[in-house]
């Protein structure tokens, strides 16, 4: 069950879905997983929890098809109010 306290801002979808910053959470939205990855280093393909996948691109595939790669569409979900 998912609480609705304050939670962290998810780095590829911009949602408030992560219980913790960098905790390697997955996020529902998008199903990016927090590995720590930002703006600083976004464009870097870390070849850990995200694969092949840099932020930079998921990003992209987020804004293209509203999930952060073309392959998670049929397991993520749209946000709900309180993590906008
Ligand atoms: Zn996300």
């Amino acid at each position: 069950m998912i609480s609705i306290e304050t939670r962290f801002r998810c780095p590829c979808c911009g949602y408030k879905t992560l219980e913790a910053p960098a905790a390697l959470g997955l996020c529902p939205v998008c199903w990016w997983e927090d590995d720590g990855q930002e703006d600083e280093d976004a464009f870097e393909v870390r070849l850990t929890v995200n694969g092949q996948l840099s932020l930079a691109e998921a990003r992209l595939h987020y804004a293209a098809c509203g999930a952060a790669d073309p392959r998670f569409i049929p397991y993520v979900r749209k946000p709900v109010v309180s993590e906008i």
